[in-house]
């Protein structure tokens, strides 16, 4: 009887004829490429562990960022670039005439353009809470405080 099992010696998965059974399943394999004789594995043993690793990989989204530093660091760069490119592009299509000047106190729609003092233009991206705004200013989007009342 043939079967396909992990040859130890040649490391990989081969045609083997069952050389013992037990029960009805094969105990010991010869194989038919090398002809040596050996308990039968049905994978590769590295399979399992790689398979397992492979899943927790997946699972464990929070260890990720360990990894991307590196990474993140070239993709931010571009991405503040881009980000900068955007916020160009949305002012250039506002009138900025109807920039409000930031007050906390203030209370802002998205889209609205907002000129800080600090911060100079900005665009108001999106309201966060009744109080937080998410505001696109050259430097980057910034969490603000409108609506403020002390
Ligand atoms: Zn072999």
């Amino acid at each position: 009887m043939e079967i396909d099992a992990y040859c130890t010696k040649c490391k990989i998965i081969l045609t083997h004829v069952v050389a013992a059974m037990v029960g009805k399943r094969p105990k010991k394999v010869e194989c038919l490429t090398c002809h040596g004789q050996h308990v039968y594995r049905a994978s590769e043993p590295g399979s399992r562990a790689k398979a397992k690793a492979e899943k927790d990989s997946d699972g464990s989204k929070e260890k990720a960022p360990k990894k991307t530093p590196a990474k993140k660091r070239t993709k931010t760069k571009r991405g503040v670039e881009k980000e900068k490119e955007l916020w160009r592009a949305t002012l250039d299509k506002k009138d900025l005439a109807s920039a409000k000047p930031y007050n906390m106190a203030d209370s802002y729609e998205v889209d609205d353009i907002i000129n800080h003092n600090k911060f100079g233009m900005g665009i108001v991206t999106k309201v966060i809470t009744a109080k937080k705004m998410e505001v696109h200013f050259e430097a980057g989007r910034k969490c603000m405080v409108y609506n403020f009342s002390q």
